[in-house]
């Protein structure tokens, strides 16, 4: 186990900087990952967490030791990409051995090691196999052994999961954050899936363009976005623009003019108040947004059904606003479908779901 520092990271390819002063520092133990558009700089972070890139500037710490020069492998990472870069001609075993073979470890001790690592993916007794022989899913799980068999104190992993099916990709997910916590692994995955990374992170690292833009659990980014890109990458959500008034008589609490009416919510983002005539965008989740009678809230959008998508467990409506803008409300449990052209609509919406950002 180790804990992992980025201080100051800054990449330049050429012209172009990749990362700016990148910091953040990841626990012991934790599944930490990086998430964001194609391009802001994840598999660039990572790969430089990993050792094959120098940084222009900044450093990389484990533990208290500085690795920022130091060789991939005297790093001690277990590493697994998108690509699984195994050798279809050879065996599983023979995959998976290849790093202790490269360590020179005793033949006696790879096999075994290899066994347990096998064992560890659900895929002991499978050595002798070859890679071809594999469905899909198995061979991400020797890519997976071949990462822990060298018994690394930290795993990396870049879009593991984007080659599978959503069926496996879902069993996996859970397979890869149990392996994790069961042997006490440091973790740092890249992805662009919001929901690998809402469903398997102990904390994410929102990125964009080369900046980390905010660092939280997943709870806290999802409802305390610090920017609308945070708002909407990690979430459906509904933008509408306005203006604050003034603080309401509730302390905390903003009103916001809108299009559509005064909406009372919440300022998301750390230390900042809005001030009055403050341009601002507010954020509402579709799921947040109900049909039903709210209590302790002054927020009514009145409205007219224009699209209905059902899907049993719940209905996906889309709602042409009085101010003329749409937005999507999600209803789960529906007791009924409402029909497209039903007039006489009215949503609700509780203070602290009405998240007011910084424009
Ligand atoms: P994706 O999700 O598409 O993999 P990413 O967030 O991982 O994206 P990076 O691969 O880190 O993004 O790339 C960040 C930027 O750096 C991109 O604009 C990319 O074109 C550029 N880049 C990456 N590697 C190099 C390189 N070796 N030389 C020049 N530019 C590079």
């Amino acid at each position: 186990m180790v804990s992992i520092s980025i201080r100051q990271l800054t990449k330049r390819f050429g012209r172009s900087t990749v990362l700016h002063g990148v910091s953040v520092d990841i626990e012991e133990g934790e599944l930490f990952f990086l998430l964001g558009p194609s391009g802001c700089g994840k598999t660039t972070l990572l790969r430089h967490i990993a050792g094959f890139y120098e940084p222009d500037e900044g450093q990389i710490l484990f533990d208290d030791k500085d690795v920022t020069k130091l060789p991939v492998h005297q790093r001690g990472t277990g590493m697994m990409f998108q690509s699984y870069a195994l050798w279809p001609h050879m065996t599983v075993a023979q995959n998976v051995a290849f790093g202790l073979e490269e360590r020179k470890r005793p033949v006696a001790e790879i096999h075994q090691r290899v066994e347990e690592a096998l064992e560890q993916v659900k895929l002991g007794g499978l050595g002798a196999r070859k890679i071809q022989q594999l469905s899909g899913g198995q061979q991400q799980r020797v890519a997976l052994a071949r990462a822990l068999v060298i018994h690394p104190n930290c795993l990396l992993l870049d879009e593991p999961l984007s080659n599978l099916d959503a069926k496996l990709r879902i069993e996996m997910r859970a397979e890869i954050r149990r392996i994790c916590k069961a042997y006490g692994l440091t973790g740092i995955y890249v992805t662009h899936d919001r929901d690998e990374a809402l469903s398997m992170a102990d904390r994410l690292a929102i990125m964009d363009k080369g900046h980390i833009v905010q660092v939280g659990t997943p709870e806290e980014v999802y409802r305390n976005p610090a920017t609308p890109m945070v708002a909407e990458f990690i979430g459906e959500t509904n933008f509408i623009e306005g203006t604050v008034v003034q603080e309401s008589s509730r302390p905390g609490l903003f009103n916001v003019e809108t299009p559509m009416g005064v909406l009372r919510g919440r300022p998301s983002g750390k230390d900042w108040v809005p001030s009055a005539r403050q341009p601002v965008l507010v954020s509402i989740r579709p799921e947040a947004l109900s049909f039903q009678r709210l209590f302790d809230t002054p927020n009514r959008l009145p409205g007219k059904i224009t699209g209905t998508t059902y899907l049993g467990a719940m209905v996906q409506y889309e709602i042409g606003l009085a101010g003329g803008q749409v937005v999507r409300v999600l209803e789960m449990n529906p007791e009924r479908v409402r029909h497209v052209g039903e007039a006489g609509t009215e949503l609700m919406v509780a203070m602290k779901d009405v998240v007011i950002l910084r424009k």
